[in-house]
């Protein structure tokens, strides 16, 4: 069933310990849909500038994305430049250009106005909004964010929550935002903002999904060299909701098993810088890792 994301499509500068890359393809958009893509089909909605290579595109569309909500329009592309230390769970923005993003006013096709499942990726809370005040009847509305719009949109940002069904978002920001440093109070004070389901993405130590009184947990998949963290969230979000967005019941079960593949996703993007490993898998793949998970987490 349809998958909608509105997000960053960006040129991504980052260094890691293992390397650098410089105005790679990026964005929470981007790496969601790549994710979800795996799944089901993925419609986008973002702004590029002139300067955007057509062979991005061409990528996007060679991995059966939906890109006519990609406008294009006149000013740079949103450009994200950022740095990893020792910690590859937090990332360190060293700088954040929004360019088109600013006065990008987001007017969703006719055809997406009807998607059922809506991922509203990391972004200015006000245009997660705009869209999707423009999905007639959603049934699963996921959202994400990050410390700069915590920071600098916190009143926008309570504003999309209180109509959202599953907010993710990782450790720090969720005890950033719940100003609380317990992890289980935080995410108890997260729900009460309004999402039904909150999840806690801990990078290498796995991630937790809240829901009501039931905590459940996946771990990360175990990996020997980790390359480039960046996008580990989005694709764990496209990976959680992909595999949703094809299940007629959302109960404990579907949930556990969204975190399962969140998590397997997770592990493509960071085995290789920007896109490189996430932009070449197969669905044979994520079986194999599927099996894995059983064998790794049974008792
Ligand atoms: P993640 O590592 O999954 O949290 O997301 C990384 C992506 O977020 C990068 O590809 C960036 O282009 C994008 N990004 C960084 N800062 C922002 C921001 N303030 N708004 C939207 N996207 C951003």
């Amino acid at each position: 069933m349809s998958l909608l994301v509105v997000g960053s499509v960006a040129l991504d500068s980052v260094r890691t310990p293992r390397g650098e890359i410089r105005e790679g393809l990026g964005g929470s958009a981007t790496y969601f849909s790549v994710s979800a893509g795996l799944f089901t089909k993925v419609r986008m909605v973002a702004v590029v500038g002139r300067d955007f290579p057509r062979k991005h595109v061409r990528f996007l569309q060679s991995r059966g994305i939906d890109v006519q909500g990609l406008e294009r329009a006149s000013g740079k592309t949103f450009r994200w430049e950022g740095e990893y230390g020792k910690d590859l769970n937090e990332a360190k923005s060293l700088k954040t250009e929004l360019n088109v993003f600013q006065d990008f006013r987001p007017e969703l096709p006719e055809g997406y106005r009807g998607s059922r499942h809506v991922f509203l990726a990391n972004i200015d809370p006000d245009l997660q909004e705009r869209v999707l005040q423009q999905v007639e009847d959603p049934r699963l509305v996921a959202c994400d964010t990050m410390n700069y719009w915590i920071a600098s949109k916190p009143e926008s940002l309570r504003r999309i929550l209180r109509k959202v069904n599953v907010f993710l978002l990782n450790e720090g920001e969720a005890k950033q935002l719940a100003q609380e440093d317990n992890l289980l109070k935080a995410a108890r004070s997260l729900l009460g903002f309004g999402p039904s389901i909150v999840v806690i993405k801990r990078g290498e130590y796995g991630a937790l999904l809240f829901q009501g009184n039931m905590v459940c947990w996946a771990p990360a998949y175990p990996l020997e060299s980790i390359q480039d963290p960046t996008g580990a969230g989005d694709s764990f979000a496209g990976g959680f909701m992909g595999y949703l967005s094809r299940r007629k019941a959302i109960g404990e079960r579907e949930l556990r098993r969204a975190l399962v593949y969140g998590s397997i996703m997770a592990s493509f993007c960071v085995e290789g810088f920007g896109l490189m490993r996430l932009g070449r898998v197969r669905r044979g793949d994520i079986a194999g890792r599927y099996q894995v998970f059983r064998n790794l987490t049974r008792f």
